[in-house]
């Protein structure tokens, strides 16, 4: 479904993503670990062209990804990505926030809008906050409206990028096991993440990046028991 063939990107000088080859097949779940300044957000933002690439080839679905205009919306329709930090718009309710795209993006109905984002918010736990502003809500909640919002678009596949980070610890949970239960209902997620607790019970393959690059790729047991790597084997020490 989501596919990355030689991906190449510079910041200046700064080669940031080298040879990035990997397959996510419908259904899968792929963690992304890796030191600080690896380059795992510059490649969760190419995937839905948050950020160019100079060269390679991503395609979702078969397609390689539009340049932009109107085929440039539609992917990011398709595209759910929920962020570290909460992103919602302040100044809108929580029902809002999740209805929005749907009515101006895919022309839904309001009241049909309304009664799909009641039922996603319902599925991560936060219905009764509907009417609320983001700003009342705890950062958990915040978090979980913020992946119904992105569900709300009927996302083929949802990115992650360290959603749980800025969390205080005692919401980490909350937010990783609504993503456990999309996992497990057979959503294509590619997640970039520190919670290894998640990683071991989500995911389906883990890579593992260091200076742009992929070093590791293999199931978690290969991943935390055979770390081929020194590299890999320094970071699993430091945060095992
Ligand atoms: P972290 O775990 O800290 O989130 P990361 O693996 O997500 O790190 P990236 O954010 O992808 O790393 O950054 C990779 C490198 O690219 C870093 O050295 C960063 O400083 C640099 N970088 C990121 N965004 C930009 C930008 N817009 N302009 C210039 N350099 C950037
Ligand atoms: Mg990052």
């Amino acid at each position: 479904l989501v596919e990355l063939e030689h991906v190449e990107k510079h910041y200046g000088n700064l080669h940031v993503l080298r040879d990035i080859n990997l397959k996510v097949k419908k259904g899968e779940v792929l963690v992304i670990v890796g030191p600080s300044g690896s380059g795992k957000s510059t490649m969760c933002r190419t995937i839905n062209r948050l950020e160019t690439i100079d060269s390679g080839v991503i395609r979702i679905d078969g397609q390689p990804l539009p340049q932009e205009g109107k085929a440039l919306a539609q992917l990011r329709a398709e595209v759910g990505m929920v962020f570290q930090s909460f992103n919602l718009f302040a100044n809108k309710t929580i029902l809002e926030n999740v209805t929005l795209a749907p009515i101006k993006v895919r022309h839904m109905d309001k009241t049909q809008a309304e009664r799909e984002a009641m039922d996603l918010l319902a599925r991560v736990g936060v219905d009764s906050q509907a009417n609320k502003m983001p700003s009342q809500l705890s950062g958990g909640q915040q978090q979980r409206v913020a992946i119904a919002r992105a569900l709300a678009m009927h996302p083929k596949v949802m990115l992650f990028d360290e959603p749980t980070s800025a969390l205080d610890p005692e919401m980490v949970n909350e937010v990783l096991d609504v993503m456990v239960e999309l996992a497990h209902e057979g959503m294509t997620m590619l997640c970039v993440t520190h919670e290894m607790g998640f990683a071991r019970k989500a995911a389906d393959k883990i890579i593992f990046m260091a200076d742009g690059q992929i070093l590791e790729r293999g199931t978690p047991d290969e991943f935390f028991e055979h770390p081929q790597t020194a590299r890999a084997q320094e970071f699993l020490s430091k945060i095992l």
